[in-house]
């Protein structure tokens, strides 16, 4: 890569997120990285020789972290929604068939995140399926590789081919991309495997993603054993054990700091919401897919009152309309009477405390790498991380950096 001089990205707002908001703001970036933050008038004083991105209506912010996300789905031929089992056996039934295009479906939802001001993806797929398609967007990430004991042998052997396969999937990555391992749900992976898989990967320091309390039929197979869930795999020797998801998942060793469970959304008490905080794992809040698919709201106020670490989460266009984080999150702002500022903290720390990444990114801070947003709004006083969510939800994402390369430029790519 040639060196890059050093670049000053101004705008008439910048939120750090992680610091009070500045008017005429300036982000300074040198080699990748936020080396200051601060007023243009400041930086540009201090850095003659840097490069200047100048958008004076404009606003900068962190770009945006999906905590919890699948690429390999498209746009416009979703299972029908409404009853989780009923969208879950349409998407089964339609696997064959999806093959063709997932890698088309995940350089799309790729592109359509990073147009949006995405810079960082946590990504779910089966064995890791959509990783090129990440690396080849230049969004920052981590490919979640989700494995299938039944598809594979012995809970052993499952979790020793998928540990091996992560290993393999980590040859010759960018330095921003990784891959790990998912512990699907409590429905498709045997309590076996889940605490082997669990264990494994703690043991290598490596992190887990889940999803956990998603929908009424989940509730009722690990309470009952019996419903749509249990009709559909044909196997349900494992559920009916009597307990909550999140009780169960914890019975099994899956909930840690470095697990982040994505939904929450069904049936989750207080005595859930004090295992979550009691253990430490993080949430991928996703509102679309969860109102699509008939799962409730997830309890997310009380779960930030008890310190459980939130982000947000589009999950994949087949439960979702779009890949657009803020469009998520503008979601979740009205359904839980949040504050602009609380919005964007989802979108953007959050998911990075959420995903142990917070040091790296989700905030304009020194040190950090450069990711950010640039959206066409010239916010008033009263609430202007909402006027930004607003805007940017509605695609006004004029550019997206991430690590000091601009990925999207919407200047740019009107002018041909
Ligand atoms: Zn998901």
């Amino acid at each position: 890569m040639p060196e890059r001089g050093p670049t000053i990205f101004a705008a008439g707002l910048v939120l750090p997120v992680s610091a009070p908001d500045i008017r005429d703001g300036a982000v300074l970036v040198r080699e990748g990285r936020i080396a200051a933050v601060g007023t243009l008038e400041e930086l540009g004083q201090g850095n003659p020789d840097a490069q200047l991105r100048y958008f004076p209506h404009g606003t900068i912010v962190p770009g945006a972290v999906n905590a919890h996300a699948h690429l390999g789905f498209r746009r416009g031929d979703a299972p029908e929604g409404g009853s989780f089992s009923t969208w879950l056996a349409g998407l089964i039934e339609r696997l064959p068939e999806k093959e063709s295009w997932t890698a088309e479906a995940a350089r799309a939802s790729a592109r359509e995140a990073i147009e949006a001001g995405t810079t960082f993806m946590a990504e779910s797929s089966p064995y890791g399926e959509c990783l090129p398609q990440l690396v080849e967007s230049g969004l920052a990430g981590t490919v979640y590789a989700e494995f299938f004991p039944h598809e594979i042998g012995t809970p052993e052997e499952a979790v020793e081919f998928i540990v091996n396969k992560v290993r393999e999937l980590r040859e010759g990555l960018p330095e921003r991309v990784d891959a790990q391992v998912s512990v699907h749900s409590p429905y498709t992976v045997d309590p076996e495997s889940s605490r082997l898989a669990a264990r494994r990967t703690r043991e290598l320091g490596w992190r887990l993603a889940i999803h956990l309390s998603e929908s009424p039929e989940e509730l009722e197979f690990v309470r009952q054993g019996t419903g749509g869930l249990a009709d559909i795999f044909g196997r349900n020797e494992w559920g009916g054990v009597g307990v909550s998801p999140v009780r169960y998942a914890e019975s099994i060793e899956l909930l840690a700091p470095s697990t982040i469970a994505a939904h929450l959304a069904t049936g989750v008490s207080e005595e859930d919401l004090e295992i979550l905080a009691r253990t430490g794992v993080a949430a991928a809040h996703c509102p679309r897919s969860n109102e699509f698919l008939g799962c409730g709201v997830s309890p997310v106020p009380r779960m930030l009152e008890r310190g459980v670490r939130v982000g947000m989460g589009t999950d994949g266009l087949w439960s979702s309309p779009s890949m657009n984080l803020f469009e998520e999150t503008l979601v979740a702002v009205r359904l839980h009477g949040f504050e602009g500022a609380t919005g964007l903290e989802l979108a953007t720390l959050g998911g990075a405390r959420a995903l142990g990444i917070k040091a790296e990114t989700g905030s304009l801070e020194a040190g950090k790498w450069a990711d950010l947003a640039v959206v066409d709004v010239d916010p008033g006083d009263e609430d202007p991380a909402r006027e930004v969510i607003e805007a940017a939800a509605g695609g006004a994402v004029l550019s997206t950096v991430v690590g000091g390369v601009a990925v999207y430029d919407s200047a740019t790519e009107t002018a041909g």
